[in-house]
């Protein structure tokens, strides 16, 4: 069993916590709230929470740790744990797993590439996996299969999807509209691409809080107390892909400040992988330069120094 060598103390993590989280709110720079889906442009990006579940099944939190925010790109990682155990290796002929260097909704390299995206994160790649989850079933099996997979994975029933927010992303996501169509032009879609949109605008859609984003993560941590929803196999490669494409752009910087697997959405959610040690969630809505949680990495970068949990040491 792994046995942690730098093992932390809940009580001064959660005060830990507590300092961070007034020292958050004390300063002025929450980054800017995805503005291109009119329902995310409304939130108050000055809003804070981090969750983290230990080993142990100890739990420490702060902020507003018991608010549903939309978790966007972060329900990416689930969907492709059910696309891993519903079609296995083969989801690798359709998408790939680099880094794409390039924003979470290019379209740059989809030419280049002939119609097979970079990793399964981006945005294109995203939308092959959905693809793939649809095949053969209607998009409210696919939703429910991904909504009851984290259910199972949070130990939790209450988890939904805002339907304004997927029906305000169907209005205006036309970047998407433009991918989907365009993998449809190299063959790289199987169903009808309005109906893998659909699905994909209201898997982004599922809100969650910290508290149950955290509880959620546990199994790709592969925490002891994690109820069995993926082999260990799995578990590896979804941490591989998230360290090396979790941030788009933007994950050789999160890699360089926190050092952790981390998957982000517009939504400014943040979900932390501490192998065999803690998951994590973070919530801030105000992102960065990158589309990711400005404060929210902030946060993530302090707790590492903290708890010194970089899987580089
Ligand atoms: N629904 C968003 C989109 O497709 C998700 C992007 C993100 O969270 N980075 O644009």
């Amino acid at each position: 069993m792994f046995v942690d060598p730098k093992p932390v103390d809940p009580q001064k993590l959660q005060a830990f916590v507590d300092t961070l989280t007034q020292e958050i709110h004390a300063q002025a720079d929450w980054g800017k709230v995805a503005d291109y889906i009119p329902e995310l442009a409304q939130v108050d990006p000055a809003q804070f929470a981090i969750s983290i579940v230990l080993a142990d099944g100890t739990k420490v939190a702060a902020g507003a740790h018991h608010k549903r925010f939309s978790i966007q790109s972060v329900s990416k990682v689930f969907t492709l744990a059910c696309v891993l155990g519903r079609v296995g290796e083969q989801i690798w002929t359709r998408v790939g797993r680099e880094p794409s260097g390039t924003r979470f909704d290019s379209i740059l390299l989809l030419e280049q590439e002939h119609g097979r995206p970079r990793n399964p994160f981006i945005n294109a790649g995203a939308l092959v996996t959905t693809d793939a989850l649809l095949e053969h079933r209607a998009p409210k099996d696919a939703l429910s299969e991904i909504i009851g997979f984290i259910c199972a994975a949070c130990e939790d029933d209450d988890i939904h999807i805002d339907r304004d927010v997927a029906q305000s992303e169907e209005r205006t996501g036309f970047r998407n509209i433009a991918l989907a169509n365009y993998l449809q032009s190299y063959g790289n879609m199987r169903n009808d691409p309005a109906l893998t949109l659909g699905t994909y605008f209201h898997q982004c859609a599922i809100e969650m809080t910290t508290d149950q984003l955290a509880m959620a993560g546990r199994a790709i941590a592969q925490l002891p107390q994690a109820p069995y929803v993926m082999t260990r196999a799995k578990a590896r490669r979804l941490n591989a892909l998230m360290m090396t494409c979790g941030h788009y752009d933007g994950s050789g910087d999160f890699a360089f400040r926190v050092g952790l697997p981390g998957k982000s959405g517009v939504g400014g959610g943040i979900l932390v992988i501490a192998p065999g040690r803690a998951s994590i969630a973070i919530w801030s809505p105000g992102l960065n330069a990158y589309g990711n949680s400005q404060v929210g990495t902030y946060a993530a970068e302090r707790l590492i120094k903290f708890t010194g949990w970089s899987v580089f040491g």
